[in-house]
């Protein structure tokens, strides 16, 4: 999956406010970021939880920084793990994001759309291949 979409990671930092993280996620047409300190990953924004805080904060939460709303315990995956994994993680964790990480190293972003893609390609190939077995 990261061979096709490529390893490419949005980030923001800790002290940005949720308007600029705003900015970043629409100009980039993606729904999370990954939250960096430096090389560690501090914590995983989604568009969620901007609304969600705009909810509880009314407008003002716009000016808060990154921080105070990100998800802190971040579960993310490593490049071994399968397509199935993956959704594993996210359907247990109901989340529709998750960072790869290799040997300690943040190598890529997987979004729930990224899996479903791959999912669709894999029983499309798994059907021609069926489709040739019983024709030949
Ligand atoms: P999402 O479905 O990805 O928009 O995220 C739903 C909620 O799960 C939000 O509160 C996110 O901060 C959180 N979240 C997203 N991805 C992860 C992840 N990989 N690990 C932990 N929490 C996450």
């Amino acid at each position: 999956m990261l061979e096709q979409k490529g390893r490419d990671v949005i980030s923001v930092e800790p002290d940005e406010s949720l308007e600029q993280v705003s900015k970043t996620l629409a100009q980039h047409k993606i729904g999370a970021v990954l939250v960096m300190d430096g090389e560690k990953v501090a914590g995983i924004l989604s568009e969620r939880d901007i609304v969600r805080h705009i909810a509880a904060h009314g407008g003002s939460a716009l000016i808060q920084p990154v921080s105070k709303c990100m998800t802190k315990d971040v579960v993310s995956c490593s490049e071994k793990d399968t397509v199935n994994d993956v959704m594993e993680k996210m359907t247990k964790g109901r989340f529709r994001h998750i960072p790869v990480v290799d040997n300690g190293v943040l190598t890529g972003l997987l979004s729930i759309g990224d899996v479903v893609k791959r999912k669709i390609e894999i029983s499309e190939r798994d059907t021609e291949e069926l489709k040739r077995y019983i024709a030949s």
